[in-house]
């Protein structure tokens, strides 16, 4: 079981663990170096085992670039830049989603579309993800020969109401709360009196501290306000340049 030490995974950890008391589940966490200390100190309690970045944060800032709009507008940011900057044409889709001509499906914000066009961008990248999290737990799946047990709802993103639509995935992947709501997993927390840290008292998520991705909700200046110290200086160094287009105070 993937656990992040936020709300959704330990909801199903507390099942696993203390309500249905069901033995051989591993817990695997991830530390990604960007969490609240207090879900950091919660994922190394509870995991059995905890896994590392593929890359340090840096290490994707140098090579690839950092997140800033939406994961979705991310990608095809970044393969429109990556073309730009290797001296290519961009692929038509990549343009066409650039330029606002896109037929079919979202196209790019017009501040986003305004920013990079103007050549003075930033590099952006969705990748920042994949390096953190999803290639250390791809990797360890590999591995262990395991399958994944996934606390991911699917009233949190668009991408995730298009990804899940049962508890089973044909990749092997387990969902059990694809479609719990927020009201109901709130209720269960209140039955049972499951354990729930204070930072949750300031902010409704929990993840990455700071994340641009957060921005249109107002989480991520909620969550600056919230670190304070090394961990801040790093990650206001890590998104300063996402954090000057989305203006968000630092
Ligand atoms: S949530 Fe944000 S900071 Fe965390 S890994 Fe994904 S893109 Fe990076």
């Amino acid at each position: 079981m993937s656990y992040s030490g936020g709300k959704d995974s330990h909801l199903l950890y507390w099942f696993i663990k203390e309500y249905a008391k069901i033995e051989g589940i591993k817990i695997i966490g991830i530390n990604t170096y960007m969490e609240h200390p207090e879900i950091r100190d919660r994922i190394h309690n509870n995991s059995d085992k905890v896994l590392l970045p593929a890359k340090k944060p840096f290490e994707i800032k140098d090579k690839y670039g950092i997140p800033c709009f939406s994961k979705e507008q991310d990608f095809y940011i970044y393969y429109y830049q990556k073309a730009i900057r290797e001296g290519k044409e961009p692929a038509k889709t990549y343009k066409d989603k650039l330029n606002g001509t896109y037929k079919t499906g979202f196209n790019i914000s017009k501040t986003a579309r305004d920013y990079v066009l103007s050549g003075k961008a930033h590099k952006i990248t969705h990748l920042c993800c994949y390096y953190l999290k999803k290639k250390p737990a791809h990797d360890f799946e590999k591995a262990s020969g395991l399958k994944p047990i996934l606390g991911v709802r699917n009233e949190e993103s668009t991408l995730r109401r298009r990804q899940y639509t049962s508890c089973f995935s044909a990749n092997g992947k387990f969902t059990p709360l694809w479609d719990l709501t927020e009201e109901l997993e709130d209720a269960i927390y209140e039955k049972y009196k499951i354990e729930t840290p204070k930072i949750y008292e300031h902010i409704k998520r929990t993840g990455c501290m700071g994340c641009p991705y957060g921005s249109w909700k107002g989480d991520t200046q909620k969550e600056l306000d919230l670190i304070k110290g090394t961990q801040k200086e790093f990650v206001c160094k890590y998104f300063k340049e996402s954090y000057d287009i989305l203006n968000i105070k630092y």
